[in-house]
Order: C-alpha cells, then structure tokens, then sequence
C-alpha cells in the first residue's frame, strides 16, 4: 500500500563497537530505523579481531564469560550458540619464577594450588557460596564498591601468598591493573562470573560477535556502514536544542531523528562537548593499557586451552603477564603451527618498547618451556598497543558514570564507560541505551508517521 509519508530520518548510533551494536540490534528488533556510524574500516571496536598467517587471533587476550548476562542475550540474538564459544580450561596455569601451579575452579583444584593455603581454601568458598547467594546489582553496588580490591583481599583474610600467587595475576590482567586498585564490588562481580560459568571465545575470535551482530541488524532493515567518523552533532538552533543530524570528516551530514552516541570514552567525550559538557566532563576516565605480541609458531608451544600467567613478583623490567596460545580454542585443528598471544598490562609509565617486551616473552620461553627453540620457531608478526584498553575503577569511580539520557532529549549513551570497563558493561549499555531511545522513537517519531 503506498502512503503519503516519507520513512522517518534514521536513529544514527555513533560507533560499531559492542555497545552500540547491542543498541543497534535491539533498537531494530523494536522496529525503529537505525543507522550505524563506525569510523573504522570494520566494526568491533575494541573487541575487533585480526588475521595472523591466515588464521584469527585476537588484537589482545580477551575471553567472556557464558555468566554475562546481557552478552548471552546478545548472542542468543544474534545466533552465536554454545558450539560457536570455545571454552577455556577452567582456573588457570600460573607461574611464579620459579615453579608452575594449575589452579582449578573446584573444590580439589583449589586445595592442589601451591599459593593456597588450607585457609585460603576456605576462604575462597566461603566468598564462591556468598557470591552465588547475591544478585549481581547487590554485588556491582554494595558496600564493597567503596573499598579496592586489594584492601578487599586482605580484609577478608586471604593470604599475602594467595593474593601475589593467585588474585594479582589473574585480576591484573583481567582489569588490566596490577596494583587490584579497581573497586571490589567489580571484583565481586566479575568473580561470581568466573565461578558460575566458563570463560569462552567466539571459535573466529571476538571479532565474529560484531561481525554477526552487525549481520543481524542489516536482516531487520538496519544499516551499518564503516569507514567514516563523525566529527560533530549538529543540533536544531531552536530552543528545544535537539540532535537534528551528525557532520562526518568529508564535510557531509547526515540528518537523524536521534542519535546514541557508542565511540568509546574519548571519542564520546570529543562529540558531547559541546552538547552536554557535564556528561562530557563525566567521561573523562583515567585509562588502562595493554600491549599484546602476536607470534606465529612453527610448533606449538603449550598444549591446552589454558592461560598461562605470569606470577613471578614484579621487579620494575618491562613483563609479559599472559601467554595465550589462542590457536588451541580459534578454529582448533586448522592450519599448521600456531599463534600465540602474550600481554604485558600497561604500568604508569605507559606501554613499554615492543621490543624490550618482545625479548621479555623470549626470555620467558626459555624460563617456562627450556626445550622449546623460541629463537627459531617464533615470527613476531604483530604488535597492538591498546592504550585505552579499559577505563580504571578505583573506589567512587562507577558511582558517577554517566547513564544512557543526557541533557539533550533525543541523544543517548552507549558504552562501557556507562557501567563498568567489560564486555558485560558495553553490551548491557546498549541495551539499556536502546530502551530509552527507543521509547523516545515511539513518542516523537512512529507517532508521527
Ligand atoms: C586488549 C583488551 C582485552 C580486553 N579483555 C576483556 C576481557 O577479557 N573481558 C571483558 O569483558 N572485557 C575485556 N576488554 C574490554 C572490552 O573489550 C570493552 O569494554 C568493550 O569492547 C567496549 O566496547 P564499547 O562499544 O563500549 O567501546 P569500543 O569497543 O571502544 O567501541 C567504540 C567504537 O566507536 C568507534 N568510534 C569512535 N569514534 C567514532 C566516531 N567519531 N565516529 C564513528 N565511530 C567512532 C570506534 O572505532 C569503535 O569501533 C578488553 C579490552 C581490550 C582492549
């Protein structure tokens, strides 16, 4: 039947990362028309995955937890099932300098961790059984938000050994701070995530949820379009100030019934200046890197879907705090040698020399593996510094997040820097944002049309 009525301006999310996807896919489930703005040549973000030797690896150790419960909607959605996810061993394999430690997530497994004692064993499930008891909002906001992490540790009486052997390394490289400085209602979070389900990886790399989400919404009618940024929202110069259209960096515009703004904290911050400087001002976060080395392997250099951790005492040199020979969770099987992952979290001095960090893991190798001829098997092929790899939670941090409304009544926000720095916290967001958003398309635009 044709109708007089032109189809509504678009609502335009700035950002194909995976909070303005998650915005993105349930704006267009509603039925409200949504146009994705992503300035890089793919969507992602920082969730984005690269090709080495042919093969996916991931831009840095990155793993989700099936405990998310906002991803595992998403991905629900989007079509991604349990056989797409490959899960990690569960626990992790730590070495301190001088010896290794397999850390199990059962009752048995923490009792043969050597950094545990028969106390800390206790201790562990004591917090397992509290955690699994609390709902995650009670955890993310209670008491505990307003004390960091380490504090948290010692308070509930956890030895100095399991904090150095245990805690530190697998939550250094998980918050991307070593000094366990986040808040502990994080921490509380994010450990009943690890004890309640697996830790998994997309089987293409965490590239493959954006790419199948941004899949997803072109099948319910929305647009996703990649390699333009956004320099500027342009708003109407009446006195209802609204969002009226978005400026791209070749001088054109492009005109929008409303917009979520998805590109990160920086970027984020850089486009509301001038449209709500105090939501602006709130986004401006203290940022944690990591550097990741990509190597392809002629042989492999450990079996198992494991994480090795780095749990020797830091002594100021630059380090590889994760080695992660992904090629045994990404298309497990396929093409010959393997890849491998290793990490160094980013201290206050900021990235280290790629270099020096490159013969920190040859070192390393022959400190871990002695047999394995690292010099002549191992081919650096990529460096990804990623100096805003999370945004850093101490103590009253999360508490003035922005949330997804701002000053002007048809922009939103979408990001991790709306609740915490994960995976969880940018899909939960845009969720979130889409619910606000959407309501406001079913007020002022579908009413119209
Ligand atoms: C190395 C690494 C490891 C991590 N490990 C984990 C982990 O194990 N578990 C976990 O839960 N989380 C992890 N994280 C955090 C998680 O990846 C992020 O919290 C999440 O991906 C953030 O998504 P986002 O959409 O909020 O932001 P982003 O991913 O930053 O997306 C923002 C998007 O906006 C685009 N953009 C920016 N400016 C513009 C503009 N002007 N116009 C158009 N587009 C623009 C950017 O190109 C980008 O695609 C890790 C992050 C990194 C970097």
């Amino acid at each position: 039947m044709m109708t007089d009525h032109a189809p509504p301006a678009p609502l335009i999310v700035i950002g194909g990362g995976l909070a303005g996807l998650s915005a993105a896919l349930r704006l267009a489930e509603s039925g409200v028309r949504v146009l994705v703005l992503e300035a890089g040549d793919e969507v992602g973000g920082r969730a984005r995955s690269m090709t080495v030797d042919g093969e996916p690896l991931d831009r840095g150790f990155q793993s989700l937890f099936t405990a998310y419960p906002a991803t595992s909607r998403m991905l629900r959605d989007i079509g991604l099932v349990r056989h797409d996810l490959v899960a990690f061993d569960r626990g992790a394999v730590v070495h301190d300098g001088s010896g290794w430690s397999r850390m199990g997530m059962s009752a048995g497994g923490t009792l043969g961790f050597r950094w545990f004692t028969r106390g800390d064993v206790l201790r562990l499930g004591r917090l397992a059984a509290e955690l699994a008891a609390a709902p995650d909002d009670a955890l993310l906001w209670g008491d505990e938000a307003a004390e960091d992490t380490a504090g948290y540790l010692v308070r509930r009486g956890f030895s100095a050994r399991a904090i150095e052997g245990f805690f530190r390394p697998l939550f250094g490289v998980i918050t991307a701070d070593r000094g366990l400085q986040s808040d502990a209602g994080y921490f509380r979070f994010l450990m009943k995530m690890l004890l309640r389900g697996r830790a998994v990886v997309p089987v293409e790399g965490h590239g493959m949820i954006s790419r199948w989400a941004a899949a997803r919404i072109e099948q319910l009618g929305g647009e996703v379009r990649t390699g333009g940024a956004v320099s500027g929202i342009r708003l109407a110069p009446d006195d209802r100030g609204l969002a009226t259209g978005v400026r791209l960096g070749d001088g054109s515009e492009i005109t929008c019934a409303g917009l979520v703004v998805a590109g990160g904290a920086r970027a984020s911050r850089a486009l509301l200046a001038d449209v709500d400087r105090q939501a602006a001002r709130a986004l401006d976060l203290e940022a944690r890197g990591v550097t990741a080395l990509a190597y392809a392997l002629d042989a492999s250099f450990h079996s198992g879907r494991t994480l090795v951790l780095n749990g020797a005492p830091a002594d100021g040199g630059v380090r590889v705090d994760l080695v992660c020979q992904e090629s045994n969770l990404l298309r497990p099987g396929m093409g010959e040698g393997a890849r491998l992952l290793a990490v160094g979290v980013h201290g206050d001095d900021g990235p280290p020399d790629p270099e020096q960090l490159d013969r920190a893991m040859a070192k390393l190798a022959g400190e871990w593996n002695p047999g394995f001829p690292w010099q002549r098997a191992a081919r650096l092929e990529a460096v990804v510094v990623h100096d805003d790899a999370q945004f850093a939670v101490p103590p009253g941090v999360r508490a003035d997040l922005p949330d997804a409304a701002t000053g002007v009544g048809n922009v939103f926000l979408a990001g991790d820097f709306t609740a915490h720095p994960s995976v969880e916290g940018a899909v939960g967001s845009g969720e979130r944002a889409a619910a606000v958003a959407g309501r406001w398309w079913d007020t002022h635009v579908s009413a119209g049309h």
